[in-house]
């Protein structure tokens, strides 16, 4: 079998670890990349040219592109060009919703509180394409940020003798302001940074391979990141009504993604398991990415998994924390609200993973390593600053006056209880 068919129940120790203790593999090139951000970060310009000639074999010209992007636009196949629009609308709408509003509220008479969120100035989003083209990633990082009202938003991604004219036209069509032809930990650090060429920016996100994340890791603390993203992931519960073609195929799409994929099928029925690893079998030769896929489907970290219930299927998916989960079972809802830690949910045989990559709307670029434990993926508060706004009356402050006193004396800072104190003496009523 190309891949494994265990019981739950079986696990070892080994098994665990590598189910749910993934990681986003960057230890092995953490030196190399601080010396590559380091050489940026002091050099400027001329250390992104000789990492780029050294790392991706082009001497780059201009480093910045945006002008092609617009050509390339124009240029592209009408249907393409078709496609990546509806995408974009579809993504922006989706993330036009998560648009939270400004509110204020008046808590008890005279003490009212609210919030407000404004945008980030300046935003840098990586554009994968060493391996392979990534329009869709473009869309991904770029439309939220413009729907959240950020200001200048600058693109990086690989340069090549030939640029991918489907990735610069996503870049222009999403909205980006400036685009720069530099990829790997050298575009992360100049936008971490800035040079003469590259604008700095405040928070940079996106997918990239183990230099761009390890790079993301290293410039952390100076900017804003959104995570630190590894190797593709998906978990499918299943059941006994879920057809194994399908489940299959949820497999083999995601282990196309990277030779270190993870990708899971776990139901509760015997027959599904052998019937999933059998359809798994039998395409794999069939996929133009075969090896691609089979190295993924022999990771430690993928398989067939057998539940001896349902509950015991929720708990393994709970603790895996998969960055994309598709449930294909009868009672899909239920399952779901046993679910907590999940990237981004699929329901039902309809409902690809593949439609969440490219066009429904919902964001690809998502926690991976179990980082859905604690957070979700991109969205549009993502680019976004939260402030609190409040304000008393006199009435307001003289009915909390005594709590902040108290509290205030109690941790031994005078001039803040009596910065209340001059106040409530002078308050004159209003
Ligand atoms: P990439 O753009 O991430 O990396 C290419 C860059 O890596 C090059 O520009 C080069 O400068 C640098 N590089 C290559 N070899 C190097 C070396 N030996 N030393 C230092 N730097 C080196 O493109 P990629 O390599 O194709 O990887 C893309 C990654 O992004 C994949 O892992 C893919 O799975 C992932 N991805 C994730 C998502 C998502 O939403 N999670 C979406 C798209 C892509």
């Amino acid at each position: 079998m190309t891949i494994d068919v265990q019981a739950i129940a079986d696990l070892g120790p080994d098994d665990r670890v590598a189910f749910f203790e993934r990681d986003a593999g960057i230890e092995g090139v953490r030196e190399t990349v601080r010396d590559i951000v380091d050489r940026v970060r002091t050099e400027g310009d001329v250390a992104v040219r000789e990492f780029t000639s050294e790392f991706d074999g082009v001497e780059v010209g201009n480093l910045e592109i945006t002008d092609d992007c617009e050509r390339a636009y124009d240029e592209i196949d009408d249907g393409v060009r078709s496609a990546i629009e509806t995408a974009a609308t579809n993504v922006r709408e989706f993330h036009e919703a998560q648009l939270p509003e400004d509110w204020r509220r008046e808590f008890d008479t005279g003490r009212e509180l609210g919030r407000r969120f404004r945008p980030l100035e300046r935003v840098g989003v990586y554009v994968p394409g060493g391996s392979a083209a990534y329009p869709s990633s473009a869309i991904m990082g770029v439309v939220p940020a413009v729907v959240a009202g950020v200001d200048h938003v600058s693109v990086v991604t690989p340069p090549a003798d030939e640029l991918n004219p489907v990735t610069l036209a996503a870049i222009h069509a999403a909205g980006a302001d400036a685009v720069y032809s530099v990829g790997g930990a050298q575009a992360v650090a100049g936008l971490a940074y800035g040079t003469e060429s590259i604008t700095s920016v405040q928070k940079i996100v996106g997918p990239g391979n183990k230099w761009v994340t390890a790079a993301k890791a290293e410039v952390r603390g100076d900017v804003e990141i959104d995570f630190l993203a590894g190797p593709s992931e998906v978990v499918v519960v299943a059941d006994e009504t879920a057809d194994p073609d399908l489940v299959a195929a949820e497999l083999l799409a995601q282990a196309e993604h990277d030779p270190n994929a993870s990708v899971v099928a776990v139901t509760d029925d015997a027959t599904t398991a052998e019937a999933v690893a059998a359809a798994v079998d039998e395409r794999v030769g069939e996929r133009e990415r075969e090896d691609v896929i089979r190295a993924a489907l022999e990771n430690d970290a993928s398989g067939v998994l057998h539940a001896r219930s349902m509950s015991e299927a929720i708990l393994f998916t709970e603790e895996y924390a998969p960055e994309h989960l598709s449930i294909i079972a009868a009672d899909d809802e239920s399952l779901l609200e046993r679910i907590d830690s999940a990237g981004s949910v699929f329901l039902g045989p309809n409902t690809p993973v593949a439609a969440g990559d490219y066009a429904s709307g919902t964001n690809h670029v998502l926690p991976t390593n179990g980082g859905a434990r604690v957070s979700g993926g991109l969205s549009v508060e993502t680019f976004l600053r939260s402030t609190t706004v409040q304000r008393l009356s006199g009435e307001g402050l003289a009915d909390l006056g005594e709590t902040i006193t108290t509290l205030a004396d109690a941790e031994g800072l005078e001039a803040h209880a009596e910065s209340v104190r001059t106040r409530l003496e002078d308050d004159t009523g209003k």
